[in-house]
């Protein structure tokens, strides 16, 4: 395909917001491209050069940007920036640039495969020299391209490409083009991904073999699975009623979730929460780790949690997030916070995938993986199976007692497997925050802000806040969070927040309320509220429970926790929204029409 024609779909993808007409263009599109195009493409659509988990970057600032555009168009880079500045978009600036300066020997960036060949020369440029040897490409490029393939272009080395096409969207356009849109096709689909975490792989085993094929897509050391999540419980009797009266329970660390992959030899990799490659953040770990785990390949999950290595204390998550993220001292890091892996389920065993066996299978096999002795880095969660309340309840004040933030309920039914990628009732959270009014914590997304007023003039006073819904793929607000930020974060809130800023109201946002400033969903906050009520305004669950009410949590407060290790889509969902509200109507007198007094 030449990168022309796929440049018109970006134009039709761009000019719309409908996720049907999206699906639509994306399956025409799949349809229209040869096998080996359709990884690159698929990948380029998303903004990304190789499945997100690789973390391949560009690297490519504004300025060096900037100065290929000048290069190419023949005008002044500060000609350039004044055009940015009236168009707050290079890639528009690009386009409209190469319209009015014509340039000999410009005419088409050429095929698909040739213009990511660039790119990836573009992201594989480093060390001396690396900045002229990335203008050097880009303007090459450029200089070949026609306005609209320049405003694509840039906008995709710049990381503002954002054409709204989100995972969960291609697979829909994935089963139109190879499953008839049909539902268990879709399903098949989904599960090949949460297994792979590579779209261009499932793709093209699709192309290739038809839905069957699938089957062939193999766990791969280095390649991350998608976690298995867990629903929640109002009380431990509901959690023990959901698991037929018996299940096995697990202290719920409050850490870092961490995914190992220890190759047959060499070193291990470790994915977090949300499959970004963190190896480095836990130098300690990448050493404990092959000695602690006695047969190899292996690919395990657990929780990563600071210590104290003296007392084994158990450390607040506050701790632990001081080393999420780092790139320098990070020696001093590991002195300063040290952690202990806790392991809780293991994924490939040996060359054995071990995926599909039952819960109480995988758990025996983890207790002959880990050396107990091995390193006091890495230990297996405390587990204990209970079929009683009272057992239960017994083990929670345990594990609060040691410093866990509630248990995991876990199923030891046939059927128990590991679920990649899904939220279900295999796993039961119960956690310590549910003794208080509202059953949980939510994890929002920061959609919008609110300039303050008094103390906070001058400042953010208060965030818009959205629930994730993936069938519709949007995101809902359900409140107005104004309270729980000290000083010191509402002093950082802009730096935080201001690279999300957005011009107006993102497609894929649905509120009833107009902040002073949109943000693209992306930010993650740990919430707390008194209840949910229904709302005019917000729109979280609309129509679930009543036509054109949404869901609202009343007197909302942020915990002080930022989750980072989550991303938007893996916040909160509006049909767990709508599961707290229903577990609330049903132990109390349902609260209504009282809107939140901060929204
Ligand atoms: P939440 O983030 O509140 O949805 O809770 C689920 C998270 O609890 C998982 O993603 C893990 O990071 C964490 N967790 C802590 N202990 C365990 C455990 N024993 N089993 C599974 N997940 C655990």
């Amino acid at each position: 395909m030449q990168f022309a024609e796929l440049v018109q779909t970006y134009e039709k993808l761009a000019g719309t917001s409908k996720r049907l007409e999206m699906r639509k263009t994306l399956s025409e599109l799949i349809r229209a491209l040869r096998v080996e195009e359709l990884p690159e493409v698929l990948y380029l659509s998303q903004g990304l050069l190789r499945p997100e988990y690789e973390g391949v970057e560009l690297g490519v600032a504004d300025s060096l940007a900037r100065r290929a555009l000048a290069q190419v168009s023949g005008v002044a880079e500060e000609t350039v920036r004044r055009h940015v500045k009236e168009s707050g978009d290079l890639g528009l600036t690009a386009e409209e640039l190469l319209r009015s300066h014509p340039r000999s020997g410009g005419s088409t960036a050429g095929s698909v495969p040739e213009v990511y060949h660039v790119l990836r020369e573009i992201a594989e440029a480093s060390g001396d020299g690396s900045q002229e040897r990335k203008i050097e490409l880009l303007a090459s490029l450029l200089g070949r391209a026609e306005p609209t393939e320049a405003k694509y272009i840039v906008r995709f080395v710049l990381g503002t490409l954002r054409l709204g096409v989100r995972e969960m969207t291609i697979l829909d356009a994935l089963a139109d083009a190879f499953a008839e849109g049909n539902k268990e096709g879709r399903k098949r689909i989904e599960a090949a991904f949460n297994v792979s975490s590579d779209l261009g792989v499932v793709a093209q085993t699709l192309a290739r073999k038809g839905l069957d094929g699938l089957e062939e897509i193999r766990l791969t050391v280095g390649r991350p699975v998608r976690p298995m999540l867990a629903e929640r419980a109002a009380s431990l009797e509901d959690l023990l009623t959901r698991m037929e009266g018996k299940a096995a329970f697990e202290y719920k660390y409050d850490g870092l979730r961490l995914q190992a992959h220890l190759p047959e030899h060499g070193e291990p990799v470790l994915f977090s929460r949300r499959l970004e490659r963190v190896s480095a953040q836990f130098p300690e770990l990448l050493r404990e780790l092959p000695k602690a785990i006695r047969r190899r390949p292996a690919i395990v999950e657990g929780e990563c949690v600071s210590v104290d290595l003296d007392s084994g204390e158990l450390q607040p998550f506050q701790e632990i997030s001081r080393r999420r993220g780092r790139k320098y001292d990070l020696e001093r890091m590991e002195e300063e916070v040290p952690v202990r892996f806790f392991l809780f389920d293991v994924l490939l065993d040996g060359d054995e995938e071990v995926m599909r066996e039952d819960f109480p299978a995988r758990r025996a096999r983890l207790e002959k993986l880990v050396h107990p002795s091995g390193s006091d880095r890495v230990a297996l969660a405390t587990q204990q199976v209970a079929d009683s309340a009272a057992a239960a309840t017994q083990f929670f004040d345990q594990a609060i007692a040691d410093g866990c933030e509630g248990v995991m309920g876990k199923s030891i039914a046939p059927g128990s497997s590991y679920r990649a990628g899904a939220r279900g009732f295999w796993w039961i959270k119960y956690k310590r925050e549910y003794t208080q009014a509202l059953a949980d914590t939510i994890d929002g997304v920061v959609v919008g802000a609110f300039a303050g007023r008094g103390r906070r003039a001058g400042r953010w006073g208060a965030l818009l806040m959205a629930v994730y819904n993936p069938d519709a793929d949007r995101f809902e607000s359900f409140c107005k969070v104004g309270s729980g930020f000290d000083d010191e974060t509402l002093a950082a809130l802009p730096k935080r927040l201001n690279e999300f800023e957005v011009p107006a109201a993102p497609a894929e946002v649905l509120t009833g309320l107009v902040p002073d400033q949109w943000m693209r969903p992306s930010i993650v906050l740990e919430l707390r509220g008194a209840e949910l009520s229904l709302s005019p305004i917000h729109r979280a669950a609309v129509d679930a429970v009543r036509p054109g009410a949404g869901l609202a949590l009343r007197f909302p407060r942020f915990t002080g926790k930022w989750r980072d290790d989550k991303k938007a889509s893996d916040a909160t969902t509006s049909a767990e929204l709508l599961g707290l509200y229903r577990s609330q109507v049903r132990q109390s007198a349902p609260a209504e029409e009282a809107e939140s007094p901060a929204g």
